[in-house]
C-alpha cells in the first residue's frame, strides 16, 4: 500500500504533488531547522481517494490517522485525548498551487466539555473557553454548513445582555454561551462530536470535501489549476497565539508585496489566533511594532525570515504564531504579489545574486506583463477632484462603476454590460464570483493581507481595503461617508495605488513605461529566437507597437484604411461604378489617399519591415445595408436608391467568407490591387529619394492555388516596375509574399514557396477553416464546449496545436524544402498568446506579429519559449 501519510520530518519540499504546497513547505522548514510545531500531512491522493469512494475513509485511512496520532503524541510528549497534557491540534486545507482562503481549516481540534475545563486549569478559562467557542463555530461551519454568522449572533446576543465583552465572561457564563452553540447544532440536526478522534476524523473529510467546493471550483478555473489534483490535509499541534499578552499572530511578507521594495511588510496581533488578522475583524498593527511588544521574538522572526527568503530565492508569505514569548513559524510560501512587485523583486533578486537572469525571465509570467500597461486615472482630471474616503492602497490600479453590495448583484449588472464596484464590510471566499467580475473592489474594513486584498492582488484588480470612513449597510445597500449617502447603482472611481475613492467617472490612460519593465525586456530579447512584430496599420498604433519594442510590422491590414467617410464614399463609388470614366476617378482618389497613408507609415517604421496587405474582405462589406444609408449614398452618387439597391443585392453573397474576397477579388478585379501597389511604391520612392532604405513587403491574402499566386504576382511585378519607370528610379529591393490561411495552401506551401518571398500564417482564417468555424460565430457555443470538456480553450486565442498546429508545422516543413531561409512569421490572433508562442517556438516560425499592446508581453513569452 503506498504511504497515505507523511510527518514533517519525513516529506521535502520536492513532494509538493503529493503534500500540497503548505505540507511541503512545513517539512522543509523542519529540515531547515524552525521552531515549527509537530504534525502530520495526510496527502493529496487520499482526497481524491476519498472523493471518488468515501469507503476508502474508513477502509484504509482511519488506521493511519490514529496511528499518526499516536506517533504526535509521542513527539510532543502531549495526549489528544486523555485530560493531561493536552495536546490540541489544527487541521488545514493545502493544495499543490495556493489557493487563499477557497478551502477550510479549523483550529483547537481536541476540545470536548471536559477537556475545555482540564485545559483551563493548565491555562486560563477565558482564553481555554475561547478556544472551545472558535472550535465549535469553526467545526459547525466547516463539517456541517451552519453559517459562522449564526453563531456570531449567539455571542453578540449575549455579549449585549450581559452588557459585557465575551472576554469578560465567568466560567458559568462561557459554559451558558457553549451551550447555546451546541443547541444550535441541535437545531440543525446534528451533534458537536465530544470525542477528539471523531472531531479528527470528521474535520479531515470535510477538508477533503472542500476540494470541490463553489467558490474552489471557481478559484481553479480562474487560475487554470487542473480539477484532479485535490487538497492534502495538515494536521498540526496547535500554538495559542491567544494565551495572553505575550503571544500573538501575524502575517508577513518578506517584502512589500504591493511595489516589492525588500523591508517586511506585514501586521499582527497581540493575543489573537491567526483567523483573526485574515478575516479583518480587529484592525492589526504594523509588524514594525512588534520590535517594542515583543522584541526577542520579534528578532528570532527577522532571523528566520531571512534564512526562508535565502533557501527559497523569492520573497516569502510567512505566518507567524507567539505563545508566550516563544515564536513559531506555521506557514511559508512564494508570496503572491502585484505585477510591479513581480517585476521590481525578481530584478532585485537577480541583483543579489539570488537567481540568474535568465531565472529572473522564467519568473515573470506573461500576464502579469499585461497587468504593468493597465489604466491609471487621468493625473489632471484627478487634481480637479478630491477624494470622499481613502483607504489602504491593497492592489494597483484605477478603475470606475457602479457601486453593488453583493457578488450576485455585481454579476448581475455585469450580465448587463455595466462595470461594478463591489464595496463590502469585508469580502470572505464566498464572494468569489463577484470579485472576479467587479472592475474594483473596496472594503471598509481588513488589512493589507486581508481576503480582500489578498485575492485582488492576485487577480490584478483594483482594490482598496480598511476604508474606515465608509459605513456600508449590505442589507441597505447604502454607504456612509461623512455627509454623503450613496445607494446601490452610484458610480464611484477607485485608485487601488493611493487608496482613494472618488465620486463619479474619472477618464483613465495607460501608464508610462515602465524602467523596470524595459530592464527584463531587454533580458528577454537578449536570449529570444522569435522576432516580435505588430498588427497595425494606423499611425498611432504603429508609433505604440515601435514604443513597446516591436522589430517590425507583421501585418498591416489596408481595409482598414478605407473606412473613413471619404474613402468609403470613394470605395463604394468604384464598387458601383458604372463605366471606366467613374472607375478611373474612384481609383484615382483612392490611390491619393492611399500613398499619403503608406507614406506617414512607411516614415513612422522607419528601417524596420513592414508586411502591407492587400485588401482582403468581400467587397459589399464596403456598402451601406440601412434604407437611409442607401438614400443618401444614392444621392451623393446621383443615381436612384431603387437602382444602388440592386447593385447592393447582386454582391451579397451566401456565404462571405467562403467567397468573393482575398486574391479572388484581385484576380477578378486586378485594378485595385494595382492601385495597392502603385500607391505603396509612389510613397517608398519619394522616400527613397529622402534618404530612407525601404523594402517594402506585399503580401497576397487568402491563396489556395499555385496559378493563384502567379497571376496576382505577375501583374503587380508589372506595375512595380512602371512605377519604378515613372519615376525614373532604380529598382531597390522589395519582396511579395502570401499568407497561409486556407487548408490546401498548407498542404502545397512547397508549390508556393516557389513564387512567394515570404509566408505569413493567417491562424483566424486558418483555424476557421480548418475546423469549419466561423470565427465570428464561435461565441454562441464555445462556452458549451467548454462546459462539456469537448474543447478547453477556444481555437481563436489559444492555437489549436494538433489540429491547426500540424497544418502550419507541415506546410513550414515543406517551404524550407522549397527554400530553406524562407522567411515565415505569424500574424492571426494567436501570434500573442504564450502558449501558442512556444509551439511556433519548436516548429522554426520566424516571428510572430500581434496587437501593439500585446507586444510586451509577447517579448517575455519568446525568450521563455527558448529556455523552457
Ligand atoms: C488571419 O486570418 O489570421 C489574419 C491575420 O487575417 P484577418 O484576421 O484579417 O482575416
Ligand atoms: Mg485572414
Amino acid at each position: 500500500m503506498e504511504k497515505l501519510i507523511y510527518t514533517f520530518d519525513e516529506g521535502r519540499s520536492g513532494n509538493k504533488e503529493l503534500l500540497g504546497g503548505k505540507g511541503a513547505n512545513l517539512a522543509e522548514m523542519t529540515h531547515l531547522g524552525l521552531p515549527v510545531p509537530e504534525g502530520f500531512t495526510i496527502t493529496t491522493e487520499c482526497c481524491m481517494n476519498y472523493l471518488a469512494d468515501a469507503s476508502f475513509f474508513e477502509k484504509q485511512l482511519k488506521a493511519e490517522v490514529l496511528k499518526a496520532i499516536q506517533n504526535l503524541e509521542s513527539e510532543t510528549g502531549k495526549s489528544f485525548t486523555s485530560t493531561e497534557n493536552i495536546l490540541l491540534v489544527s487541521v488545514r486545507s493545502g493544495a499543490v498551487f495556493s489557493m487563499p482562503g477557497m478551502m477550510d481549516t479549523i483550529l483547537n481540534l481536541g476540545l470536548n466539555d471536559h477537556r475545555v475545563q482540564d485545559f483551563a486549569k493548565l491555562t486560563n478559562v477565558n482564553f481555554a473557553y475561547d478556544c472551545y467557542r472558535r472550535l465549535l463555530q469553526m467545526f459547525g461551519d466547516v463539517v456541517y454548513g451552519i453559517h459562522k454568522e449564526q453563531f456570531n449572533v449567539l455571542l453578540h446576543q449575549m455579549e449585549k445582555r450581559l452588557n459585557k465583552k465575551v472576554t469578560d465572561f465567568n466560567e458559568a457564563e462561557h459554559v451558558e454561551l457553549i451551550e447555546s452553540y451546541k443547541n444550535l447544532f441541535s437545531k440543525n440536526k446534528v451533534a458537536f462530536p465530544q470525542d477528539p478522534m471523531e472531531q479528527l476524523f470528521e474535520a479531515t473529510k470535510a477538508v477533503f470535501k472542500s476540494w470541490n467546493n463553489q467558490r474552489a471550483k471557481v478559484y481553479r478555473d480562474l487560475h487554470n489549476i487542473p480539477h484532479h489534483l485535490g487538497t492534502a490535509v495538515n494536521v498540526q499541534s496547535m500554538v495559542f497565539g491567544n494565551s495572553g499578552e505575550e503571544s500573538g499572530t501575524g502575517v508577513v511578507f518578506t517584502r512589500n508585496p504591493s511595489v516589492g521594495d525588500n523591508k517586511l511588510f506585514g501586521e499582527f496581533l497581540i493575543n489573537a489566533q491567526g483567523e483573526d488578522v485574515v478575516a479583518g475583524i480587529r484592525t492589526p498593527e504594523p509588524i514594525e511594532s512588534l520590535q517594542t511588544i515583543l522584541p526577542e521574538a520579534y528578532n528570532d522572526f527577522i532571523k528566520h525570515s531571512h534564512k526562508l527568503e535565502q533557501h527559497y530565492k523569492d520573497m516569502q508569505d510567512i505566518e507567524f504564531t507567539i505563545e508566550n514569548g516563544k515564536l513559531y513559524i506555521l506557514q511559508t510560501r512564494n508570496g503572491k504579489r502585484t505585477a510591479k512587485a513581480t517585476l521590481k523583486i525578481v530584478l532585485d533578486l537577480a541583483a543579489e545574486g539570488l537567481i540568474s537572469k535568465e531565472e529572473a525571465i522564467m519568473r515573470v509570467s506573461p500576464e502579469v506583463i499585461d497587468q504593468l500597461i493597465h489604466p491609471v486615472f487621468d493625473t489632471e482630471k484627478l487634481t480637479a477632484v478630491d477624494a470622499f474616503a481613502t483607504g489602504l492602497p491593497a492592489s494597483p490600479g484605477a478603475a470606475t462603476g457602479s457601486i453593488v453590495f453583493t457578488a450576485d448583484k455585481a454579476k448581475e449588472y455585469t450580465a448587463l454590460g455595466k462595470k461594478v464596484i463591489l464595496v463590502r464590510q469585508e469580502t470572505s471566499p464566498e464572494d468569489i464570483e463577484g470579485m472576479v467580475v467587479s472592475e474594483a473592489i473596496v472594503t471598509s474594513r481588513g488589512g493589507m493581507t486581508s481576503h480582500a486584498a489578498v485575492v485582488a492582488r492576485g487577480m490584478g484588480t483594483c482594490c482598496v481595503t480598511g476604508c474606515e470612513a465608509l459605513t456600508v449597510n449590505e442589507s441597505a445597500k447604502t454607504v456612509l461617508c461623512g455627509n454623503h449617502t450613496l445607494t446601490e447603482g452610484d458610480m464611484i472611481s477607485v485608485d487601488g495605488s493611493t487608496g482613494s475613492l472618488y465620486l463619479g467617472e474619472i477618464p483613465t490612460i495607460v501608464p508610462e513605461n515602465d524602467q523596470s519593465l524595459q530592464q527584463l525586456l531587454t533580458w528577454a530579447d537578449e536570449c529570444a529566437e522569435l522576432k516580435v512584430r505588430a498588427n497595425a496599420e494606423t499611425l498611432q498604433d504603429l508609433q505604440t507597437a515601435i514604443d513597446f519594442g516591436a522589430t517590425g510590422i507583421g501585418l498591416a491590414r489596408t481595409e482598414h484604411m478605407f473606412f473613413g467617410e471619404e474613402r468609403v464614399l470613394e470605395m463604394r463609388r468604384l464598387i458601383l461604378a458604372k463605366d471606366e470614366e467613374e472607375v478611373q476617378a474612384a481609383l484615382n482618389k483612392l490611390l491619393s489617399f492611399q500613398q499619403e497613408d503608406f507614406y506617414q507609415m512607411l516614415k513612422t517604421v522607419q528601417d524596420k519591415p513592414m508586411v502591407i496587405r492587400l485588401l482582403d474582405p468581400p467587397m459589399h462589406e464596403f456598402l451601406p445595408h440601412d434604407a437611409n444609408e442607401i438614400k443618401s449614398l444614392a444621392d451623393q452618387l446621383n443615381r436612384y436608391p431603387s437602382a444602388v439597391e440592386k447593385q447592393i443585392e447582386k454582391l451579397q453573397e451566401t456565404n462571405p467568407m467562403l467567397g468573393h474576397r482575398g486574391c479572388r477579388l484581385g484576380i477578378t478585379e486586378p485594378l485595385i490591387y494595382q492601385m495597392q501597389v502603385k500607391a505603396i511604391f509612389n510613397s517608398a520612392i519619394q522616400l527613397a529619394k529622402e534618404g530612407l532604405t525601404i523594402c517594402p513587403e506585399i503580401m497576397v491574402p487568402l491563396i489556395s492555388e499555385k496559378a493563384e499566386l502567379d497571376y496576382v504576382k505577375s501583374f503587380l511585378t508589372e506595375t512595380i516596375e512602371a512605377t519604378f519607370k515613372e519615376h525614373q528610379m532604380e529598382p531597390f529591393p522589395y519582396e511579395i509574399g502570401t499568407m497561409i490561411e486556407l487548408p490546401r495552401a498548407c498542404i502545397i506551401a512547397d508549390q508556393l514557396a516557389e513564387n512567394a518571398d515570404f509566408f505569413s500564417f493567417g491562424t483566424n482564417d486558418l483555424t476557421q477553416m480548418t475546423f469549419g468555424f466561423s470565427r465570428d460565430d464561435i461565441g454562441k457555443f464555445i462556452n458549451t464546449y467548454k462546459e462539456k470538456q469537448i474543447m478547453q480553450q477556444d481555437p481563436f486565442q489559444v492555437l489549436d496545436q494538433s489540429g491547426v498546429g500540424e497544418l502550419i508545422k507541415l506546410a513550414v516543413d515543406k517551404a524550407r524544402q522549397t527554400k530553406e531561409n524562407m522567411m515565415i512569421g505569424i500574424c492571426g490572433e494567436v501570434g500573442g498568446n504564450t502558449e501558442s508562442i512556444a509551439f511556433f517556438q519548436q516548429i522554426g516560425i520566424d516571428y510572430v506579429s500581434c496587437s501593439p499592446y500585446r507586444i510586451p508581453a509577447a517579448r517575455l513569452a519568446v525568450a521563455q519559449a527558448v529556455l523552457k
